[in-house]
């Protein structure tokens, strides 16, 4: 199993890092027809504003759509979040417009830039490690939406089907398993579309 990392911006080998731990394979993007070798993609924290830039600048928008229409699994961490929502607050247009979320940037104040805690989320067994660095979080959901984890009665990790995004950095603590929650749902529409 082949998982892609977004390399335009970000904390790509910290992700691809994480996926190998699962057992998959973890390979960086940058350039679409990359998309061609990879079961799920990963779209990593950074400034959403640019990797929107870079995505349009380099056919990632068309392509991503493409991919997630296949039914393969994309999970956007941060600003691969905002990147992932239908609707960012305020006046600014989405980028993919694919997961059914408002979001909010830069949600959580100047005294709290970032952070770490310890999350429950729906689906994992113990709490998981969470890094927050100027994170956004979910400030609206569609009917379609699964809420995996709140945080001071704020969502900050919801599923759609097989689209998967938090507010937060996993892949920069020791803790992969929602790395593993995601390679999960890569090999279940492995399964799904044989
Ligand atoms: N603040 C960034 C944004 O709005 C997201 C920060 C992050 O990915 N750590 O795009």
């Amino acid at each position: 199993m082949r998982i892609g990392v977004l390399a335009l911006q970000g904390a790509v080998t910290e992700h691809i890092a994480s996926i190998e731990k699962t057992g998959a394979q973890g390979l960086p993007i940058k350039r679409v027809e990359e998309l061609d070798g990879v079961d799920g993609l990963i779209i990593p924290g950074g400034e959403s504003t640019t990797i929107g830039k870079l995505m349009r600048k380099y056919g990632f928008i068309e392509a991503i759509r493409a991919f997630a229409d296949q039914g393969k699994p994309i999970f956007g961490t941060c600003a691969g979040m905002i990147v992932l929502a239908k609707r960012i607050a305020g006046d600014e247009a989405g980028h993919l417009e694919l997961m059914d979320i408002t979001v909010a940037r830069n949600a959580f104040g100047r005294q709290r830039e970032s952070f770490e805690c310890d999350l429950e989320i729906k689906g994992i067994a113990d709490p998981v490690r969470a890094v927050f660095i100027r994170a956004p979080l979910i400030e609206e959901v569609g009917p379609d939406i699964e809420v995996l984890t709140l945080y001071k009665d704020e969502i900050v990790t919801a599923r759609q089907g097989h689209l998967l995004a938090c507010s937060f950095h996993p892949e920069l603590t020791d803790d992969y398993r929602l790395h593993q929650y995601f390679a999960d749902m890569v090999e279940d529409s492995m399964t799904a579309n044989l």
